[in-house]
């Protein structure tokens, strides 16, 4: 029994240790969730063109999108307003990173992370500066990244070039 816990301790242990010096390994059971739910919302709502149209896509999912010019520091928020939800890009910022926040809105929206309980998530660029990313935020990333760049078809054109 007493060895049993032992060993468990011992095998946190090596994992704590494992993950400070490899951080990036306990990001990746997060990163594929984020990527298959990504690839569900493709399948359903991608209309296959590249560059990805992400104002289309949040609208297919029942979204109003912003690109508001009143958000001040925050790169972008998502919110329920009676139940539906409403992304905001900040139209101060260049187009490229406004699609991406919108495909990281789109992202909290769809891994569930807006809620009637919790109805609004912002984007603060300060807590991003600091280096502490929350798990939420780095799944909305990874879910951004995989949205913007679907997998199968970066592997298809690569493979088209050999
Ligand atoms: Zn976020």
């Amino acid at each position: 029994m007493y060895k049993g816990i032992a060993l468990q301790n011992k095998r946190l242990t090596i994992a704590i240790k494992f993950a400070k010096v490899h951080p990036h390994i306990g990001q990746r059971k997060e990163r594929k969730m984020s990527h298959r739910r990504a690839t569900d919302v493709l399948a359903a709502f991608w209309d296959g063109r590249l560059p990805v149209d992400v104002v289309a896509i949040a609208q297919k999912m029942g979204a109003h999108v912003f690109s508001s010019p009143s958000l001040g520091p925050l790169s972008g928020k998502v919110e329920l307003v009676d139940g539906l939800p409403h992304i905001y890009c900040n139209s101060a910022e260049s187009t490229i990173r406004q699609r991406f926040t919108i495909a990281h809105e789109i992202g909290h929206l769809a891994l569930g992370h807006v809620s009637p309980e919790c109805a609004q998530r912002r984007e603060d660029p300060a807590s991003n500066l600091s280096g502490v990313v929350s798990p939420i935020e780095r799944e909305a990333n990874a879910f951004a990244a995989q949205l913007l760049m679907p997998e199968n078809v970066l592997e298809y054109a690569g493979r088209s070039q050999v």
